[in-house]
């Protein structure tokens, strides 16, 4: 199977959107609009890899869009847009994928099924992009009449994403000359590429206007609402024991306790309960499957990346989390001072209203390990939402 790369050029300064941010950093239903694209990307079985272009003074921005997505680091952009896709394809070069899909980050719709047909166009030709037929009647203006009606025949509207085979999309950027180009496509044509024409996607519109992001947002709940959506749940239990320390990390927090808990990463048994439970409900086996005890990276690691790893395995696959309810066992320290904190931990580690996170605490009545003091117990139980599978 070739080798497939996606760069998405989202380098723009959008100065003509206003609002605070740029436009692909505002909101569309609840997540900045570059990452509906990204995460679409990073989550397409055919796409190895995926790295986005991005204007350095926006850094900040990108960060929060593409946390916890895995992608290949973002490479700085130019001045203009085929200055950018130049140097995202140079930060290629040395992968040298057999493929690779340029997407403007400003489509956040992209249907999976426009890319599988941009792939599959490519064993045809060294260039395929995405694209519509023209619809409306084309009049010419002359002034502010109308000069001539130009014959809609054989005219389509360009989409992303483009998609060529890397080495010769790479050649014809460095060959290129100044001038106004306004697609990749251009650049092949004039280098002598074929580029085949496939269907793009009516919802794959361009933000350009805040009267786009407010029909990409309508768009994006018809979606939501048109697909058929099912309940799973899932439950999780961990154990760890009480080693020397003189603090215990639960649900992210630092608590202050004579004893340490012992363990590979930092040992947060409620985050690694809550972590089972929602790989759980996803069928997607356990934390020890996805970060192996064996893998010296994981040693001392925040538990914090386990959690934001499934929750992003739930919204890659075009889900979400409906509810967490979390019980704790041990005889101390006593957690009830900090149920507050660690709901207000979990609600910012998942992006969740906290209204969906339950938190508890018990003991053991002296019983068992737990009433025995040897370490602490945690269980947890999550409801997810989720586009219904087979
Ligand atoms: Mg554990």
């Amino acid at each position: 199977m070739a080798r497939v790369a996606a760069l998405v050029v989202a380098a723009g300064r959008g100065e003509r959107f206003g609002g605070e941010r740029p436009k692909q950093y505002q909101g569309l239903g609840g997540q900045p609009l570059l990452r509906h694209s990204l995460s679409m990307l990073a989550g397409h079985p055919a796409v190895a890899a995926v790295r986005a272009v991005v204007d350095p003074a926006h850094w900040a921005f990108y960060d929060e869009a593409a946390d916890g997505l895995e992608l290949l680091d973002p490479v700085a952009g130019g001045a203009e847009r085929h200055d950018s896709v130049r140097q995202g394809l140079e930060s290629l070069a040395d992968q040298a994928p057999d493929l690779v899909l340029i997407h403007d980050g400003a489509r956040p719709l992209l249907p999976p099924e426009v890319v599988d047909r941009v792939i599959a166009a490519l064993d045809r030709a060294p260039g395929a992009i995405a694209a519509l037929p023209v619809a409306d009647t084309l009049k010419r203006a002359e002034g502010e009449a109308i000069g001539a009606t130009v014959p809609r025949a054989g005219l389509w509207r360009a989409q992303t994403p483009q998609g060529f085979r890397f080495a010769e999309i790479l050649t014809a950027y460095r060959d290129l000359t100044a001038g106004a180009w306004t697609d990749d496509a251009a650049v092949a044509e004039q280098a002598g590429l074929e580029v085949l024409l496939v269907e793009g996607a009516e919802a794959s519109l361009k933000v350009t206007t805040p009267e786009n992001l407010a029909q990409a947002e309508s768009l994006l709940r018809a979606r939501e609402e048109s697909q058929p959506m099912e309940y799973r749940s899932g439950s999780g239990f961990d154990v760890h024991r009480f080693g020397p320390g003189d603090h215990v990390v639960l649900c992210g927090l630092k608590i202050p306790h004579p004893q340490g808990l012992l363990g590979h990463s930092d040992a947060d048994v409620a985050l690694h309960a809550l972590t089972d439970a929602i790989l759980g409900a996803l069928g997607e086996g356990d934390i020890g499957i996805h970060f192996p005890p064996s893998d010296p990276q994981w040693r001392g690691a925040k538990s914090a990346i386990f959690l934001r790893h499934a929750r992003d395995l739930v919204r890659a696959r075009g889900g979400r989390l409906v509810n967490l309810d979390l019980t704790i066992i041990c005889e101390a320290p006593k957690l009830a001072p900090h149920r507050e904190a660690m709901i207000a931990s979990l609600a910012e580690l998942l992006e969740l209203a906290p209204e969906r996170i339950s938190v508890k605490a018990t003991t053991t009545e002296g019983l068992g390990f737990t009433g025995r003091r040897e370490g602490i117990a945690a269980q947890a139980a999550a409801t997810l939402c989720l586009p219904e599978g087979p």
